[in-house]
């Protein structure tokens, strides 16, 4: 007999809702504690996973199976090539190990629901209760109001205690099995080279979210308001990887943050304050996700925009894709997304606005796009963040725009930011530095045209 914990985007063990509650059940009927955990490549393509996300889930499992080891929890791994396969697996996984509980943490895409349903339905039938639980939102959806169009960070007021780590069990099961972190399937396979740098620009597992989250608190959080929108400095916490992954909880982060910021929410007072309202936007997209989940469907959240005449210019999106497209704002960013698979906040605004306002390119590619490449990849943000649209503001960074796009690294002064309009223009070629592929002021009000004839038609 035994309690089984199927671990997804939670991969941690401190402040785990789920895994507290296996835990416990776990001790009081002195039965082991199982961690499961099932890859399936199949997931992988359909859901858009980078490469770069999946060595560092693979990276986190490691850790967490080491983690997990030392309270002598097994951590059980597979790898499932067809997705839908997944539900019938973990029933008779558990029927192997004589499971009457399986715990989870609800996620809230569509597919994942549906295939928690079926996993409802097939438990029930084989005397397995399969208990579920909210653990990715600081506050659970449909606890709160959802304001329109914004995330509201005074919610954040409701979030509720973290919970306890997971004790050690002391039951010896550890060596329950033999078991590895299965290798990345060969279309989600980083090069050596790539994969040395990921691990040194992003540690992975619990331990290193929680220390990242301690000296960002401690240190950068401080002149978070001041250098948030900095591209080119490091104003930001980096945390996306290890929230997208769960490898650090939302909740922890949100109530360590107010904890040191003695309680205060006030965002004209405190950095940290804004930090807490930034990750309330997390939140309010997994709300969103979470009330309307047709938006998973590949379709627009504002159906109006569905009359949007999109261009289907390939060459335009390839320059895009591989920052070719002579902005060397839009450039700098794309290239520190294939260089990083991160990108700033403002650049992702930038890039975003620049793919369907300039170019007029459906803004779904350019959503799948990141989705490919970013290491945070994370469906309601990402989908938040294109979807809901931004019309940012062309401002660059010297810095940002030397330091991920060579060619123009000499090109002194403002010129680098439009160098063949500002006198450097000979220089830039000759380092092969492409012209812009549109003219920014007239594609705008072409798209600016086409948006506002979509709307009324
Ligand atoms: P910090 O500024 O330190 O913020 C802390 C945390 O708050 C972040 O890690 C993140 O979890 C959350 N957060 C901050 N800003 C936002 C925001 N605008 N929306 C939602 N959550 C936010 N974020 C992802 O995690 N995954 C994505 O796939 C993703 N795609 C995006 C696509 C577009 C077009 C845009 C405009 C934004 C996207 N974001 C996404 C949101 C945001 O850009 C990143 O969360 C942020 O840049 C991560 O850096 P950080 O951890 O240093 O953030």
């Amino acid at each position: 007999k035994a309690v089984v914990h199927w671990f997804k985007t939670d991969l941690r063990l401190h402040d785990n809702r789920s895994l507290q509650k296996a835990q416990e059940l776990a001790r009081d009927n002195n039965v082991p504690l199982i961690g499961l955990y099932i890859l399936s490549p199949e997931d992988f393509t359909a859901h858009c996973v980078s490469p770069a996300r999946v060595d560092f889930i693979l990276r986190t499992l490691q850790r967490l199976q080491r983690d997990l080891g030392e309270l002598d929890i097994p951590l059980y791994m597979e790898m499932q090539e067809k997705r839908k396969a997944i539900p019938n697996r973990v029933v008779a996984l558990c029927q192997t190990w004589e499971a009457h509980h399986l715990f989870g943490n609800i996620e809230y895409e569509v597919d994942e629901l549906r295939r928690d349903a079926k996993l409802v339905r097939l438990c029930s039938g084989k005397g397995i209760a399969f208990n579920l639980s909210h653990d990715t939102c600081v506050v659970p959806p449909w606890l709160v109001e959802l304001a329109a169009g914004a995330a509201n960070p005074d919610y954040l007021e409701a979030s509720e205690e973290p919970g306890s780590n997971p004790r050690d069990t002391r039951q010896s099961f550890a060596d329950l099995f033999d078991c590895k972190v299965p290798t990345p399937p060969g279309n989600k396979t980083l090069t050596e080279e790539a994969k040395k740098k990921f691990e040194k620009l992003y540690p992975a597992g619990e331990h290193e979210g929680l220390q990242r989250l301690e000296n960002f608190l401690e240190e950068k959080g401080k002149q978070y308001e001041k250098n948030r929108n900095l591209t080119s400095g490091d104003g930001t916490s980096v945390l996306s990887p290890y929230l997208a992954a769960g490898s650090l909880s939302a909740r922890t982060a949100v109530i360590t943050a107010k904890q040191a910021n003695k309680n205060c929410l006030d965002r004209n007072d405190s950095s940290l304050a804004t930090w807490i309202s930034e990750v309330a936007w997390r939140d309010f997209y997994k709300h969103v996700l979470a009330h309307w989940p047709f938006i998973c469907m590949n379709k627009c959240f504002k159906p109006e925009h569905t009359n949007i005449e999109w261009e289907y210019d390939e060459a335009k999106f390839e320059a895009w894709c591989e920052g070719k497209t002579g902005f060397p704002i839009v450039d700098a960013a794309m290239r520190q997304l294939r260089g990083s698979a991160w990108m700033h906040n403002r650049s992702r605004m930038v890039v975003s606005s620049f793919l369907s306002k300039d170019l007029l390119i459906d803004w779904r590619r350019g959503e799948r796009y990141f989705m490919e490449n970013l290491i945070d990849g994370d469906f309601a943000s990402n989908h938040g963040g294109w979807g809901f649209g931004s019309n940012e503001r062309f401002d660059p960074e010297e810095e940002y725009i030397r330091h991920w796009v060579p060619e123009l690294r000499d090109i002194k002064g403002k010129a680098i930011h439009d160098p063949y309009e500002r006198g450097a223009g000979a220089q830039a070629e000759k380092k092969g530095y492409p012209r812009p592929i549109v003219e920014h002021g007239a594609s705008r009000e072409r798209a600016l045209a086409q948006f506002k004839k979509a709307l009324q038609s």
